[in-house]
């Protein structure tokens, strides 16, 4: 079975040799938003004749083809994501490197207006929130590996009143 990802590559038409195969299924079973360097690790454990420079290559015609999504969480690494229907936005939290996803209705709600009233329709939007936590716990840094998405949540408007 083709995952998602190969789907996608498959009806845009990229020639998708066994190595990008192996790349795009890494990364369609990824859950977090991992870097090159740690695309390029799982997808040897499963071929290891995948080089970097390959993951590279396959990452960047991904990204210029619209299947991924590219993501700057202020670490100076690229980080990708699979680019899906759902929307959500993120939070990071600058003290452990540890990247969280949310949706906020009021916040597409007030995007949505502040366009229209520059003369825009809203198409697209990205938004990343840093913080440090309200409550002094966990302090060790995470690597990207462990900054696994843990906390998908929708805020509803009326909390914000
Ligand atoms: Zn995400």
């Amino acid at each position: 079975m083709p995952t998602r990802l190969e789907q996608v590559c498959l009806e845009k038409g990229l020639r998708m040799t066994e190595q990008r195969r192996v790349i795009a299924r890494v990364l369609s079973e990824s859950q977090d938003h991992p870097d090159v360097e740690l695309v390029y690790k799982r997808a040897s454990e499963l071929d290891d004749t995948i080089s970097i420079s390959t993951v590279y290559r396959t990452v960047r015609m991904f990204e210029e083809n619209g299947i991924l999504e590219r993501h700057d969480f202020g670490d100076g690494r690229a980080r990708y994501e699979e680019v899906s229907e759902d929307h959500h936005d993120h939070l990071i939290n600058v003290q452990t490197g540890q990247v969280i996803e949310f949706t906020s209705e009021q916040i597409e709600e007030l995007q949505k207006k502040i366009a229209k009233e520059l003369g825009f329709e809203l198409i697209d939007h990205r938004l990343e929130l840093y913080g440090k936590p309200l409550l002094k716990s966990k302090m060790t840094k995470v690597s990207p590996e462990e900054s696994v998405v843990n906390i998908k949540q929708t805020i509803h408007s009326k909390k914000f009143n």
